[in-house]
């Protein structure tokens, strides 16, 4: 067989910040050893997230200079409004300018403190938004997801049975909405499978529970149906994702993500009276309904990009593309979550460096050391991001793995740039042992991995 290429050309290059050990080192000390404190021209490869940072192609382009900026009733949202009924298949549309607004609008007008949300994972700014309404929200991950080393096809799939004790034990007046995120960031970018679904559909519409999905990555979700689940091999991503929000009442989604814009997000649900209490919070924060916040070609960059990313080649090439890094890096001895996620590549930052306690955030002191090597801006998805306290004592408890993120921007980076990271980070496993952990000197109450400062340990 033969290579699988980028399918597209470069017709347009932006110039990439090169720069010297010295001047990365001085940018890390500024930063206070937080990458998302650098500027973006320090950064060689940026691999922080694949949140908007995706090339849009010649006829989104296009399709912006269509955007018809009326305030209201805009030819951009009829176009907008079309594409999302067509492959979401939900009776309301709610644009929003990203996901997390769209998380805001929901949980705020349906969750109470003491409510209950379970998911597979929460997101960060999902559960930030859940929690910021009194209401808790649970994962329900299956166990095999939390095995970074363990492969299994759908690591993102929810414990139904574990959904089902939940239900029996809280009640389910307590609970106004399941979550499901596809496929499933936080845990590794791992798909949740078509009979995963179908389970957790059934067991909310038995308890007449809502059933809403985080639906950010729903193309490449599909994809890893089409190719790991029995019986749905060759079949159009577009089928495959209609079947899984048939399954569902409403979804969020990011179009920073699956919708290949630089902005843009959207909430859609079935139920008519929810629509009207979420429309009246939209206007209060957002904007009218026909633009939730954005620009008319915005709406129509997305119209496309949604179906963009659910083609073929581009699906085969963004799989097979993450899969390269990963198993690269695999072949480095780095241990990494397997299998390759859709988005991105988990290494595993706990079983890499053992003698990095978890609170002195092994994560953290990975994702500054490849920059220091290699100008790689990386995650961490760690205790940084997700410790716990302790109810009883108020102690910080570690999160369930230490993972540092290599986001993989749609469409930006080719071979030969992801070859040079593969070498850094086998320049940094060399002197792995050498490497220190890091402590915190100022942090915020909520997500506090976007600002806090750190010092490297003696
Ligand atoms: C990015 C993301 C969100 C939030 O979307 P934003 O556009 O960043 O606000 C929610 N859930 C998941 C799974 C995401 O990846």
């Amino acid at each position: 067989m033969k290579t699988i290429i980028e399918p597209f050309r470069i017709k347009c290059v932006e110039p990439i910040g090169m720069s010297t050990p010295a001047e990365r080192e001085a940018a890390l000390v500024r930063a206070s050893h937080n990458l998302f404190r650098l500027r973006a021209a320090e950064i060689t490869i940026d691999l922080l997230t694949d949140s908007g940072t995706g090339s849009m192609s010649s006829t989104q382009w296009a399709a912006m200079m269509l955007g018809d900026e009326s305030y209201s009733g805009a030819r951009s949202w009829e176009r907008f409004e079309a594409a999302v009924k067509d492959i979401f298949g939900f009776a309301e549309v709610i644009p929003t300018h990203q996901g997390r607004a769209a998380e805001r609008i929901l949980f705020s007008t349906v969750l109470k403190p003491g409510d209950v949300v379970p998911s597979n994972t929460h997101f960060d700014t999902t559960r930030a938004n859940i929690e910021a309404t009194g209401a808790k929200a649970v994962d329900l991950l299956i166990a095999e997801g939390l095995q970074p080393g363990l492969v299994h096809p759908f690591k993102g799939n929810m414990d139904v049975a574990r959904l089902e004790a939940l239900i029996a034990e809280t009640g389910r007046e307590r609970i106004p909405l399941v979550m499901l995120t596809i496929t499933n960031n936080s845990g590794g970018g791992q798909p949740v499978a078509l009979a995963n679904v179908r389970a957790v559909s059934a067991a909310c519409r038995r308890h007449g529970i809502p059933f809403y999905i985080d639906a950010c990555r729903f193309a490449e979700n599909a994809w890893f149906i089409r190719e790991r689940e029995e019986g749905q091999a060759g079949r159009p991503p577009l089928e495959i994702a209609r079947e899984v929000f048939a399954l569902a009442d409403g979804c969020t989604m990011s179009a920073k993500k699956d919708g290949i814009a630089n902005i843009g997000g959207f909430l859609c649900t079935n139920d008519p009276d929810l629509a009207r209490r979420l429309r009246d919070l939209l206007i209060l924060t957002e904007g009218f309904p026909t633009y939730g916040g954005l620009a008319g070609r915005d709406l129509d960059a997305i119209a496309v990009g949604l179906y963009e990313a659910l083609e073929e080649d581009y699906l085969r090439y963004r799989i097979v593309s993450t899969k390269y890094v990963a198993d690269h890096i695999d072949a480095l001895g780095v241990p990494i979550v397997r299998p390759a996620g859709g988005h991105a590549v988990f290494i595993d930052a706990r079983a890499m460096l053992p003698h990095i306690p978890p609170l002195a955030y092994p994560g953290q002191a990975l994702a500054c050391e490849m920059y220091r090597v290699g100008g790689i801006r990386s995650c961490e998805i760690g205790s940084v991001m997700f410790a716990s306290k302790d109810p009883a004592t108020g102690a910080e408890l570690p999160a369930p793995m230490e993972l540092v993120r290599l986001a993989i921007p749609r469409r930006v980076y080719t071979q030969s740039h992801m070859d040079y990271v593969v070498e850094a980070i086998g320049e940094v496993n060399a002197r792995k042992d050498r490497l220190r952990g890091v402590r915190i000197v100022e942090q915020a109450p909520f997500l506090r991995h976007f600002t806090a400062r750190f010092e490297p340990l003696a």
